[in-house]
């Protein structure tokens, strides 16, 4: 039976997707979407990108007060839901506030971790996940400034090369042996870290941070390594993210990674669904158990959602993508990589273009590429297939995904 009443909590990425689908796609009745930021729901990927840059926040609104007006979404911000009482079906907000629901959905994202090393709570160190976040980093850079990221993951190192670009003097501490090692193959990881190189930014791989300095009044002034420091005006910590499952969790809900959910975006009480960086779900055919943090997976799991209340239920099965923008190189993901026994990197002659293709027990599972988006959409087509292409099919096509898309839809 279609809701009459849909409560959203958290107003991010894949919360206003709920909202925004809903009404697009007819439904008629209340939408109340709550929000723990204030101002108007925005996109965070510009975060670490053009906003540190510009600081031009309007950019980054989904859409004008006037949309929410027009389309009779309810929305308040800069209010957190509390507690959900499932016995009378109503969310309690921080500020007393009690709502009644027919179907609430969870799409409360989550937070940045926290390293448990001395000196995080110094000024100076900080970490990026809001626009507020954004702001206090984008008005701290300055030319000769010493930026250390902790961290050589996407967004530590979008800021690193935005910083050194501003004329900051960038080191980057990366734990592992190679960057952006859980999400991308060995070939990306040495391709960008000969980019970052170049552009004069210090990466010291296998660098662990023991611990930030102290300048004696309150404020960081180096980063501890084994052997000694690396001197600091500003420390980013970017070491991951942890998802928002305790409210869930407290209500009852199970629990695994994320707060977990069925192909439907179901959580264990079927009048709530969970969706986006907080949602743990079956992938691909084994069903493994996933948590993504991208813009693609907040949004189709928004729209699953959405049909769903609809009474159109269609298991969630989207092919993952993501996107990186580090200084002039647009990297592009298409799958999950992460898997992958066998990979073949194939850079373009001039060498201004990579694409990686990924295989597990010889099917295709992903492809990675650096400043070839076409190659990327073609990648996506392949992977929604039936059937993946295998390796002998993409090595009879030479790697050139056109001719292999050609091939299996002969
Ligand atoms: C700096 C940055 C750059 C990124 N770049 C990319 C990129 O290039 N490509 C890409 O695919 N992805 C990128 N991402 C990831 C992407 O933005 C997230 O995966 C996406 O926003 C997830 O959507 P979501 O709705 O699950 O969570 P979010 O968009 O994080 O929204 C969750 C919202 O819920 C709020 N909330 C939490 N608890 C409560 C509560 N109790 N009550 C009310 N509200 C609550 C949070 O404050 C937040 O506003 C980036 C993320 C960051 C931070």
């Amino acid at each position: 039976m279609t809701p009459k009443r849909v409560v959203i909590a958290g107003a991010g990425q894949g919360g206003f997707q709920v909202a925004a689908s809903l009404r697009q796609d007819g439904f008629d009745g209340e939408v109340l979407l709550v929000g723990d930021e204030p101002g108007l729901p925005y996109q965070r990927p510009p975060l670490s990108k053009e906003y540190i840059k510009t600081g031009n926040a309007d950019r980054l609104l989904f859409r004008n007060a006037d949309f929410f007006e027009k389309n009779a979404i309810r929305y308040l911000d800069g209010r957190r839901l509390a507690a959900i009482h499932r016995a009378d079906a109503t969310v309690e907000l921080d500020d007393g506030q009690v709502h009644g629901f027919d179907h609430l959905v969870l799409a409360l994202g989550a937070r940045n971790r926290r390293l448990p090393i001395a000196g995080m709570e110094l000024e100076g160190v900080m970490q990026l996940r809001t626009l507020a976040d954004a702001e206090r980093i984008r008005t701290a850079i300055a030319p000769g400034l010493s930026l250390v990221v902790i961290g050589g993951g996407f967004i530590g190192l979008e800021i690193a090369a935005t910083a050194a670009a501003a004329g900051a003097k960038v080191t980057v501490l990366e734990a592992t042996d190679r960057l952006m090692s859980r999400v991308v193959s060995p070939a990306i990881s040495a391709h960008f870290l000969a980019m970052h190189r170049a552009s004069g930014v210090d990466i010291r791989l296998g660098t662990m941070a023991r611990g930030i300095r102290d300048n004696g009044r309150g404020r960081a002034a180096a980063v501890e390594i084994e052997g000694g420091a690396v001197d600091a005006d500003l420390v980013l910590v970017s070491a991951g993210i942890v998802p928002n499952v305790e409210i869930a969790e407290a209500a009852g809900l199970y629990v695994q990674d994320g707060i977990r959910v069925n192909d439907l975006m179901e959580t264990s009480a079927a009048e709530i669904s969970a969706i986006g960086d907080c949602a743990s779900f079956p992938f691909g055919h084994d069903g493994t158990l996933i948590r993504l943090e991208s813009v693609q997976n907040a949004i189709d799991q928004a729209k699953c959602v959405v049909q769903r209340l609809l009474g159109r239920p269609e298991p969630y099965d989207k092919v993952p993508w993501f996107w990186s923008d580090q200084a002039a190189f647009k990297l592009q993901i298409a799958g999950l990589t992460a898997g992958a026994d066998h990979q073949v990197a194939r850079p373009s002659d001039d060498g201004a273009k990579l694409t990686v293709h990924c295989f597990r027990h010889g099917a295709l599972i992903g492809v990675e590429t650096v400043n070839a988006p076409g190659d990327h959409m073609m990648a996506r087509k392949l992977l929604a297939l039936a059937t993946p292409p295998t390796l002998e099919t993409v090595e009879a096509a030479g790697y050139d995904l056109k001719a292999v898309f050609a091939a299996v839809s002969a």
